[in-house]
C-alpha cells in the first residue's frame, strides 16, 4: 500500500502519558494537590496518528460553568480513528477541575479566571500553575489550538473570537482558522492579558476561542455547531478526510456595545438573538412591577443582537443586551 511508506514512528508525549503510532490513550496529568493531599489530576486524551501531520490541541471547561466544550470534545473524539488519523490530537475534556466541582466559572481557590492566566506560573497561584503545567507540557507542542468557551450561563449567539491585534505576525492565521470553524460570526478584537488565545499565538501557533453559546447545563444545537467546526478544522488541516462546511460569508465585528436600562423593571425583548439591527432599533421595552411600559431601549449602533441576560429583571443601570458592531463580512 502507498501509506506505508508514510507511517512514523514519533511518540506523543504529554508528562508522563505516552501514546505509540496509531493509538489513543486516556490519562491524567497531575498538576497541584488538594489540601488533604490527594492528588488534582487533569484528565487528557492523545491520540497519535498512524500517519504524520500536524498537532491540534484542545480544550475545554476553562471557565468551570462553561459545559458545552466537554460535550464537542467526546462527541468528536469518537469519531477519530487512531490508525487512520494524520498527525496527533491532545485533548484536555476539563481544564478547571476546581471551578467545576463547585460549578462556577472562577477558579475557587485563587478566585482567578483561568483565562487569564496563560502562559502560567510554576510558582503562582492554582490557576496560574494548572495554565503553566498545560502550556509546557501540552500546548507548547501543538500547531493549531482551540479554547472552547460560552457566554457562561447567559444566551449568547455561538461564535468564535479572534484575541490578538490585528498588527500580530499571527493575526491572519488565527482568523484563517476562525473561518475554518465555520460557525458564521466572528469577534476580531484583541484580548485581555493573560487568554490562551494569546499567549499561544505569541509561540507561533494560531488559537481561536469559539464560544459556544451559553446557558446552564448543556445545549443540544451550540454542541452540534462546535462538533462541526472542530471536525472542519481537522479536515481542512488535513488530519481527518472529508470536505469542511464553511458558509460562503461569515459575519465578523469588532466590539461590543452595552444596552443600559435607564429605569428598573422587567424586560420584554422586542428583537431575537442573531437578528442584524439597525440604528435606533427598539431592542426591548422596560415594565415597571405593574406592567406599564416606562421606556423602550434601542440600539445606538448598527449591528448583531449578540448576548443577553438570563433574568428578565433589570435595575437601572443595568445591561439589558449586547450588541456586536461593525458588521463586516468575510468569505
Ligand atoms: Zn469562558
Amino acid at each position: 500500500m502507498l501509506m506505508r511508506n508514510n507511517i512514523h514512528s514519533s511518540k506523543l508525549v504529554v508528562g508522563q502519558l505516552v501514546a505509540e503510532p496509531g493509538t489513543r490513550m486516556e490519562g491524567r496529568l497531575k498538576v497541584g494537590s488538594m489540601p488533604d493531599g490527594t492528588a488534582v489530576r487533569l484528565p487528557v486524551v492523545l491520540i497519535n496518528g498512524r500517519y504524520p501531520g500536524k498537532t491540534l490541541y484542545i480544550q475545554a471547561i476553562s471557565d468551570g460553568d462553561e459545559l458545552n466544550g466537554i460535550a464537542v470534545i467526546h462527541k468528536v473524539l469518537q469519531t477519530i480513528v487512531p490508525e487512520q488519523l494524520r498527525g496527533k490530537i491532545i485533548a484536555v475534556p476539563l481544564v478547571n477541575v476546581h471551578a467545576f466541582h463547585t460549578k462556577q466559572a472562577l477558579n475557587p481557590v485563587d478566585n482567578r479566571k483561568m483565562n487569564r492566566c496563560f502562559p502560567g506560573r510554576r510558582d503562582g497561584t492554582s490557576s496560574e500553575r494548572i495554565a503553566y503545567h498545560l502550556f509546557r507540557r501540552a500546548i507548547k507542542q501543538a500547531d493549531y489550538c482551540l479554547d472552547l468557551h460560552q457566554g457562561g450561563v447567559h444566551p449568547m449567539i455561538d461564535e468564535v473570537r479572534v484575541r490578538v491585534d490585528e498588527k500580530h505576525t499571527l493575526h491572519g492565521a488565527c482568523l484563517e482558522l476562525a473561518r475554518i470553524f465555520g460557525i458564521g460570526y466572528i469577534l476580531n478584537q484583541k484580548g485581555p492579558k493573560g487568554q490562551l488565545a494569546q499567549a499561544a499565538p505569541e509561540l507561533g501557533i494560531p488559537t481561536i476561542d469559539p464560544e459556544l453559546g451559553g446557558t446552564h447545563g448543556w445545549d443540544a444545537a451550540s454542541i452540534e455547531k462546535g462538533v462541526r467546526g472542530v471536525r472542519n478544522v481537522l479536515q481542512h488541516y488535513h488530519f481527518i478526510d472529508g470536505t469542511p462546511q464553511v458558509p460562503e460569508q461569515q459575519i465578523v465585528v469588532k466590539q461590543f456595545v452595552p444596552l443600559l436600562s435607564n429605569e428598573g423593571g422587567f424586560v420584554y425583548y422586542r428583537a431575537k438573538l442573531y437578528d442584524q439591527v439597525a440604528a435606533y432599533q427598539p431592542i426591548a421595552d422596560i415594565r415597571d412591577v405593574f406592567g406599564n411600559v416606562r421606556e423602550s431601549i434601542r440600539s445606538p449602533v448598527e449591528g448583531i443582537f449578540w448576548a443577553k441576560p438570563i433574568y428578565p429583571m433589570v435595575a437601572s443601570g443595568g445591561i439589558i443586551g449586547k450588541i456586536g458592531t461593525p458588521i463586516e463580512y468575510l468569505q
